[in-house]
């Protein structure tokens, strides 16, 4: 599943590829993903503008002049620019055609993406005003972490995985970022000490940081669907060993996602 570091590479890559561009028609070959395509789409956006792609938490933001056009990729999405597009697929459910000849092109084979039109303030809309902080901004820290995790008896890696009290943060990052900072990702958030709170935000900086840099397992400018297994220490590694310890990881459920760890590393 995209998390922040897959979607805010896509939106590098897009940002680069069709800022300024104009839109010559949109295609929308599925009338709902997880809620309708606004059908008017088609004629909202012909002949607009792409002004700026922007991120918040794993939703994208097209300004495209008379309002936003916000995109989030769900459980299997890619949004890809296309220079030369070819017919679509099965799973190719909306174009926006470029009058370049390229387009953009969005692709989804479990369909719980989100394509929304906004006229207001996309931040102010529904689906975005509630999000928590940005992990990679000042707003977040472990002082921040800290505070709201003092009355919450929730495991700490459901915590860091809410949407609500932090942005774009999935199963990927969670698992890694609680290795990283050796603590159990059952443990009670309310009984995290400040200094692990402190830690543990570090950890989920790093760890979105390096992807990022390290072009995360997302290849969003190649012809490809799959993720890439880069060198996860935990994530997907449930029969594995400990890249620290050399002894087996463990693997349970929380919020019935796979959730890997070591117990003599984490506490
Ligand atoms: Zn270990």
């Amino acid at each position: 599943m995209p998390e922040l570091p897959e979607v805010e590479l896509t939106r590098r890559s897009l940002e680069r590829a069709v800022v300024g561009k104009s839109i010559e028609r949109v295609e929308i070959r599925a009338p709902k993903l997880r809620l309708p395509i606004p059908a008017e789409l088609a004629t909202l956006l012909a002949g607009r503008t792409i002004r700026s792609v922007a991120r918040r938490g794993k939703y994208l933001l097209f300004d495209c002049e008379t309002g936003w056009l916000i995109i989030h990729l769900g459980m299997t999405g890619f949004l890809r620019h296309i220079p030369d597009p070819a017919l679509p697929g099965k799973h190719d459910h909306l174009d926006v055609r470029l009058t370049d000849g390229s387009a953009l092109r969005l692709h989804d084979s479990r369909k719980f993406g989100t394509v929304i039109w906004t006229t207001d303030d996309p931040l102010t809309h529904p689906l975005l005003a509630g999000i928590g902080p940005e992990p990679l901004t000042p707003a977040f820290g472990g002082d921040y972490l800290f505070r709201v995790s003092r009355s919450r008896r929730v495991a700490v890696k459901l915590l860091i995985m809410n949407a609500a009290l932090l942005a774009g943060v999935g199963n990927i990052y969670a698992n890694e970022a609680l290795f990283r900072a050796a603590i159990r990702p059952d443990r009670l958030a309310c009984s995290l000490t400040q200094e692990e709170c402190d830690r543990l935000a570090l950890t989920i900086q790093e760890v979105l940081r390096e992807s990022i840099e390290q072009g995360s397992t997302y290849r969003v400018a190649e012809e490809t669907t799959a993720y890439h297994p880069l060198e996860f220490a935990v994530y997907g590694r449930g029969k594995g060993l400990c890249t620290r310890c050399n002894g087996a990881l463990e693997e349970i459920r929380l919020g019935n996602r796979s959730t890997v760890f070591c117990s003599r590393c984490q506490k």
